[in-house]
Order: C-alpha cells, then sequence, then structure tokens
C-alpha cells in the first residue's frame, strides 16, 4: 500500500546521488515537496520546511525510481496470478516506481476498454503503471490493432510480447502505421518454426536431459528480420530479452549503420545459464531460454558497452498450477521485480558497469524509449525516487516474496544489495524497515 503522507515533504541527506541525465554522482541531500523534486544540495548545510521527514541514508544511493519497461501483471483475467496491487507492491519492494505492462491478459490488451480498465485499477497503486497495447488484434499476428485509440487511452508502446509477430508484412505496416501515434514496436523476436516444441535451450545439456531443445537461431533469425524492416521503413524498433552472442552482436552492428534499434535484457539472462534446468526445475523454465556461458559472457559486454539499452525483468507469475509440472507442461516465465537489483548490482560489483550505467540501463533509458516521466532527479521533475543500499545482505526467502507468485529461480540465494526505501509521487511506497 501506499503510506499516504500527506504531501509531507521528504529530505534525504547524505546520500550519494547518481543522475546520469544531470551528469552527477555526488555526495549529498535531496528534498521533495509536493510530489516533485525540489532542491539538490551538495555540500552545504539546508534549512528543509516545517514538518519535513527527514531520512540520513548514510551514503547510500539515492537515485532515480527504477523503471521496469517489461512486466507481466496478469490483470484482468489471470488474478489468481498476479493482480496490479500485488504485481506494483513487488515493482516497489524491487525499487521500481514504474512498470510497463504487456498486453498478453485475458482479454489481450488491444483496445481502449482494457487500457482504461488497466489504467483505472492502477490508481492510487504502489508504482505507476505503462500500458503496452497489442501489435494485433488478439494478439493473433493477422491485423492490425487500434493503434489511435489505443494511444488516446494511454499505452506508451506496442507489442505482442509472448508470441512474435509471425507475418513479415504485418510487422513492417506495425512500425509505419506506429510512427503515427509515436509507439515504440516492441519485438519478441522468435521464429516459431525453429522454437517449435522446444523447452530449453538446445545443446549439450537439453540432449543429456532428452528435453526438446530451442537453438539461439530461432532468436537471431527473427531479430535480423525485425532490425531489416527497421531499417527499410526507416522506423525505431525495441528487441525485448536478448539471450544469445550472435543477437548482440546483430544489434551492434545494425547501430553503427545508424539503425534506429534498441534492446533489453533480463538478470537471469546474465545470472544462470542453462545449467539450471539439471534438474528438470521448472523454475528454470523461460523464453527465450537460459543460454551458456558464452552467451552470458556477450550479454555482459552489450551491457556494458551500450548494445544493450535497458535491464528490463519480463516478471511473469505463474502459480504452482502453472509451474508444478513435468517440465515440458510447465508454463514459460519467472518473478523478477524483487530480484533485477542484487542481480544488476552483481554487475557493478564485478566491474562490468558502473553505479552511473546501473541507472541509465534501469531508470533513464527506459524512460526515455518509452517517452515518459522520470528517469532524472532533476528539479521540478516527479518526486519518483529510490535509495539502494548496495551492500545490505538478505537471502530471499519464499516467505519475504511480495509478488502473489513465487516463482523464482532464485529462491534462498544469498542476495547482496536492495533497495530499502521507494517513494513515488513524493510519497513512500515501500520502506525495509
Ligand atoms: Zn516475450
Amino acid at each position: 500500500m501506499v503510506e499516504s503522507v500527506n504531501n509531507t515533504p521528504i529530505l534525504l541527506v547524505n546520500g550519494r546521488i547518481i543522475d546520469p541525465a544531470n551528469g552527477i554522482d555526488q555526495n549529498g541531500s535531496l528534498l521533495l515537496e509536493n510530489g516533485r523534486v525540489s532542491r539538490l544540495f551538495f555540500g552545504k548545510k539546508l534549512s528543509a520546511p516545517r514538518g519535513t521527514r527527514k531520512f540520513d541514508v548514510g551514503g547510500k544511493w539515492v537515485i532515480p525510481g527504477l523503471i521496469d519497461m517489461h512486466v507481466h501483471l496478469r490483470e484482468p483475467g489471470e488474478e489468481y496470478k498476479e493482480t496490479i496491487a500485488s504485481g506494483t507492491r513487488a515493482a516497489a519492494a524491487g525499487g521500481f516506481t514504474a512498470v510497463a505492462c504487456m498486453p498478453n491478459t485475458k482479454p489481450f490488451n488491444d483496445s481502449w476498454a482494457v487500457t482504461a480498465q488497466i489504467l483505472s485499477k492502477a490508481r492510487n497503486c504502489s508504482a505507476k503503471v505503462y500500458p503496452v497495447g497489442a501489435i494485433s488484434k488478439f494478439g493473433r499476428g493477422e491485423t492490425l490493432a487500434e493503434y489511435g485509440e489505443m494511444k488516446e487511452a494511454g499505452v506508451v508502446a506496442i507489442s505482442d510480447d509472448g508470441c512474435p509477430v509471425e507475418n513479415s508484412q504485418l510487422m513492417r505496416r506495425a512500425l509505419e502505421y506506429s510512427s503515427h501515434f509515436k509507439l515504440l514496436v516492441i519485438s519478441h523476436s522468435e521464429e516459431k518454426t525453429l522454437s517449435h516444441l522446444g523447452v530449453m535451450n538446445e545443446g549439450y545439456q537439453s540432449t543429456r536431459l532428452g528435453l526438446r531443445g530451442i537453438p539461439r537461431v530461432a532468436e537471431e533469425i527473427m531479430i535480423y528480420r525485425d532490425l531489416s524492416l527497421a531499417e527499410y521503413t526507416g522506423q525505431p524498433i525495441h528487441i525485448a530479452h536478448v539471450s544469445t552472442r550472435e543477437s548482440v552482436s546483430l544489434i551492434r552492428r545494425a547501430k553503427e549503420r545508424g539503425c534506429k534499434i534498441t534492446a533489453e535484457t533480463a538478470p537471469h539472462y546474465f545470472t544462470l545459464t542453462d545449467e539450471a534446468v539439471d534438474s528438470y526445475d521448472t523454475m528454470a523454465k523461460m523464453n527465450p531460454p537460459l543460454r551458456s556461458p558464452d552467451d552470458i559472457a556477450a550479454i555482459k559486454e552489450g551491457l556494458a558497452d551500450g548494445t544493450l539499452d535497458v535491464i528490463a525483468t519480463d516478471h511473469a507469475p505463474h502459480s504452482t498450477l502453472d509451474k508444478d509440472l513435468e517440465f515440458d507442461l510447465a508454463a514459460n516465465g519467472i518473478i523478477g521485480l524483487e530480484t533485477a537489483v542484487p542481480l544488476a548490482l552483481n554487475l557493478v560489483r564485478e566491474g562490468t558497469i558502473d553505479a552511473t550505467r546501473f541507472v541509465e540501463l534501469l531508470s533513464s533509458n527506459p524512460a526515455r524509449l518509452l517517452g515518459v516521466e522520470g528517469g532524472t532527479l532533476r528539479v521540478g521533475g516527479p518526486a519518483d525516487v529510490v535509495v539502494i543500499d548496495p551492500d545490505k545482505d538478505f537471502v530471499y526467502t519464499e516467505d519475504q516474496v511480495v509478488s502473489k507468485s513465487k516463482n523464482s529461480p532464485f529462491l534462498d540465494w544469498h542476495m547482496r544489495g536492495k533497495a530499502v526505501l521507494t517513494i513515488k509521487d513524493g510519497e513512500i511506497t515501500y520502506s525495509d524497515s
């Protein structure tokens, strides 16, 4: 729940303020008033208004609220897995002040009505919710959805995520038509005839376990098509959940040519390999599948050199009914909102990225790509802020999972680094204490 403080000003003193959009990485203090960033102070003593709630954050990071541009909130239609209320509570607990939710709900979000319903449920929730509308009606890949109507209702991007747009002509038209409404097209890049019936990465592990594999090329061939269409139409495209070395390389080369392509990966693609499937653990089943150490190395290179623009969680809640099945039958996907910060901080600790890049990947870049507010601590901007303790040790146990579903491969992991105070529009949405 949002802790209502009736616009009580909040002062965060003694923080490491990191705001790449304004070139700031410096110790200082931040004053939030009336839901906005009101002042930034460096070095000097400041006088806060009467009644201000003051937090001495003791050198912890004070950064723009994190923005997850790829989550599944399951509402409407599958509220037994997650609701907009429970999903945004999980977001706040993970340091996120905003999420973009994919349209594969029941019904599919391909209309004004579903978008409006999601936004009405999201009011007063613990994080801002930006609906993503469908590329095609019912997500079936046959006819284009009504982008103008959905944009009017509040969608920030379009995607048929969960399924690829198999029809290349339809994808071409989607890129052209969406440009009139300035809606980013987010592609779930998968060539279905190659991934057909596959349940894990194709390789040694899949052979050993006797499970049907999904080859890397199923992803890469579709990314190649998508970037070709983006180049041909001159329109931007965003590639979701990149998982292989060659995908990173294709995107890097396309960017060098000036193609308006951007891309995201998820924490599990730089943390786990297909070895995690070893005991037929369905918590390691996702699409695209977990790959190899070499793919992880390439994903990290892509995050470090700017090829990959965003870390998004692909938060995909499933109940035990969907996951406690034999591997072939279990649902794809894992929850991710509450583990993104410690897993991404591993990259900072090992020197793959620095703190500034962390903020870009998890806040500034998603804000820019979606064209939404936030992603910066500029004075006058929304008071969406998170305090991160990069050294906080904790064990991620099932009883502390805030999401309604508990399908995480990271349960009982020793984690390091955590959001300890999350503030949305000047109100505290999560506090660790
Ligand atoms: Zn997807």
